[in-house]
């Protein structure tokens, strides 16, 4: 029998990771918090196909899934519709949560992954500073790597020891509570699909209400918790706008969490890996995971298989470390830093950058590879372009100001992550930690 990985967690790249390592002969078990039928949320998502093939799963079949419709961005004060233009072969597909799951998990089960469902895993084993372990409901559970897939709040990253420098828990400003539900469609709106309001109504949040054929999808997102009586209130609000939102509820309505941070700083420990959203894997801007994650496992598990001797320590996992950071999280980083720009931007201010072309429909058009601030600046950089958004910026000197503030806190990420040790040695990794989680200071 091969070296025993447990997934905690039945994340999306905890589970194809594991399908690799179980292809080359692991003992993998998930332990999963759900029933089967209950993984995933019952909404659509949308992802880079890339993802999926990183993992060695094929597509889909054709029924399962759609190309992405463009996005209309429209402003606080609604006086600009900007649209985005994602060439064809840029476009992500869309796909039912549920779908994707039965995808990865099929894939799998073939593969030779154990799944044990309804056992919520509570906390991780700990042996001499390693993990060893998770204890769950019915015991503990040994093994040679915990693969950590159970998502924003995982218990095992929340309580490892201190000592290991890996944050237990999301701050201020580095989640988006979301409320997401499905409505009847009285009437086809004529126009744009895709509707993303930014500040609707000079809220601090973004909500989208989109043409998904059969059912018009709402999403409301906000930095701070949000209550039914006030959703109810946004979409009585949404409603004036677009005539195609009923006030039936077909599916979801439910409330769910992403992260919208920086990448976990530490990714390993002895015995331990984290991956998806319990490493905080997102595209901070706009909290895409599904792909980040699955391209993750491809890392993970080749560092895994790597390592000929069996450790599993924070030596030989640093490659996932860095080979994560060199593929995304270096790119993903300084997006936190144009987050936090976001979070300190007012109604007034963001209607000024689009009213001024600050930001314009090239920049709004982010395509399946935009996981990183350079391949979103592309036609930012364009002389003509920069010239525009350099004199409306300047003209308005409170923007111009946190402009850059956002372009100083990038070249502190960028220099942050290039400065990560080659080589884990704790001491060095957790002071490395401190300096990088200390550049996200809103
Ligand atoms: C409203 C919303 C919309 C989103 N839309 C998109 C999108 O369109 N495209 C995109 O790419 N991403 C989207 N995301 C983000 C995406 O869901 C995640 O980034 C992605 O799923 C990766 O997270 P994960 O699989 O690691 O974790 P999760 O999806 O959180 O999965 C974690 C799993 O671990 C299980 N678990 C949790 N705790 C325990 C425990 N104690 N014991 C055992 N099991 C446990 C959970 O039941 C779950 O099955 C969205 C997220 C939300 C909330």
């Amino acid at each position: 029998m091969g070296k025993k990985i447990i997934v905690a967690g039945g994340g999306h790249g905890g589970i194809a990771a594991g399908a690799m390592l179980a292809e080359n002969g692991f003992d993998v078990t998930v332990y999963e918090a759900h029933k089967r039928e209950d993984m995933g949320y019952d909404w659509t998502d949308i992802f880079d196909r890339k993802g999926l093939f990183a993992c060695g799963m094929e597509m889909p079949a054709e029924d399962k899934y759609l190309l992405k419709n463009d996005m209309t961005f429209i402003n606080p004060a609604m006086t600009m519709r900007v649209k985005q233009h994602v060439p064809v072969e840029e476009l992500e597909i869309q796909m039912e949560r549920k779908e994707i799951y039965n995808h990865i998990i099929a894939h799998a089960e073939e593969c030779g992954v154990k799944f044990k469902y309804e056992t919520p895993v509570e906390a991780p084993v700990m042996l001499g500073g390693r993990v060893v372990g998770i204890k769950t409901a019915e015991g503990v559970e040994y093994a040679d790597l915990v693969i950590d897939a159970a998502g924003i709040n995982s218990p095992v990253r929340s309580q490892l020891p201190k000592a290991l420098g890996i944050q237990h828990k999301v701050q201020e400003y580095e989640q988006f509570f979301v409320y997401r539900g499905f409505f009847n469609k009285p009437c086809e709106c004529e126009g744009d699909k895709f509707r993303v309001y930014l500040f609707f109504k000079g809220r601090k949040m973004i909500c989208w209400v989109a043409d998904d054929g059969e059912y018009t999808d709402v999403l409301i997102g906000s930095f701070v918790p949000i209550e039914m009586d006030e959703v109810n209130e946004i979409l009585g609000e949404l409603r004036e706008y677009n005539p195609d939102l009923g006030t039936e509820i077909v599916r979801g309505g439910s409330f769910a969490n992403i992260p919208v941070r920086q990448p976990l700083a530490v990714l390993v420990a002895d015995g331990y890996a984290a991956i998806g959203d319990s490493a905080f894997m997102t595209v901070p801007v706009i909290g895409s995971g599904i792909a980040n994650c699955l391209k993750a496992a491809r890392v993970l598990a080749d560092t895994v298989i790597a390592d000929k001797d069996g450790l599993y320590n924070g030596e030989t996992l640093w490659k996932y470390q860095r080979g994560f950071y060199k593929i995304l999280g270096n790119g993903l980083a300084p997006l936190a830093s144009v987050k936090l720009m976001l979070t300190r931007l007012n109604g007034e201010e963001l209607d000024y950058i689009f009213e001024n072309e600050i930001l314009n429909a090239d920049d709004m058009t982010i395509g399946a590879d935009s996981n990183s601030l350079a391949s979103m600046l592309g036609g930012m950089l364009e002389p003509e372009a920069l010239k525009k958004k350099v004199s409306g910026s300047v003209k308005n000197p409170v923007v111009f100001r946190k402009i850059v503030k956002m372009v100083s806190d990038i070249a502190k990420v960028t220099a942050a992550t290039t400065a990560m040790p080659l080589k884990y040695d704790r001491k060095l990794v957790v002071k490395w930690a401190s300096s990088y989680n200390a550049c996200f200071k809103r």
